[in-house]
């Protein structure tokens, strides 16, 4: 998709600080790192979201999956404890629409998350 962001960092158009790639997966830092470790993971290929990701029925979540873990694991945080969220349509706070699992630890996450 040309005009989206995250197909832009796939595309190395737009830099990131990537942390890990695979090669149907990439994962970098967020811009506005809401802890410690906050790292994107994406699919290369585009989807919209979550939902989207589940239809894709060629396990390309389960890699989303594995990469998230494999990002925790590189950060450090597996040990001690970290979230991964899909935030999915624009009720749950999502503002770019390729879907990211972002993997947040480093500190204390409350629960609920606000
Ligand atoms: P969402 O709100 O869609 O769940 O998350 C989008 C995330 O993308 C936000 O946490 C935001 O900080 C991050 N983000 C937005 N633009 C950029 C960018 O250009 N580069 C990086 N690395 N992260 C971005
Ligand atoms: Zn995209």
């Amino acid at each position: 998709m040309s005009d989206c962001l995250f197909c832009k960092i796939v595309a190395k158009e737009v830099q990131a600080d990537v942390v890990y790639e695979t090669d149907r997966t990439l994962a970098f830092r967020d811009i506005n790192p809401q802890a410690p470790t906050h790292v994107l993971v994406i699919p290369k290929e585009h989807h919209a979201n979550a939902a989207a990701l589940a239809e894709a029925d060629d396990g390309l979540a389960d890699d989303v999956l594995k990469a998230a873990h494999a990002v925790a694991v590189q950060e450090g945080v597996a040990e001690g404890g970290y979230r991964v969220v899909f935030n999915t349509g624009p009720g749950a706070g999502q503002t770019v629409f390729h879907v990211h699992a972002h993997v947040l630890g480093g500190r204390g996450l409350g629960w609920p998350p606000g």
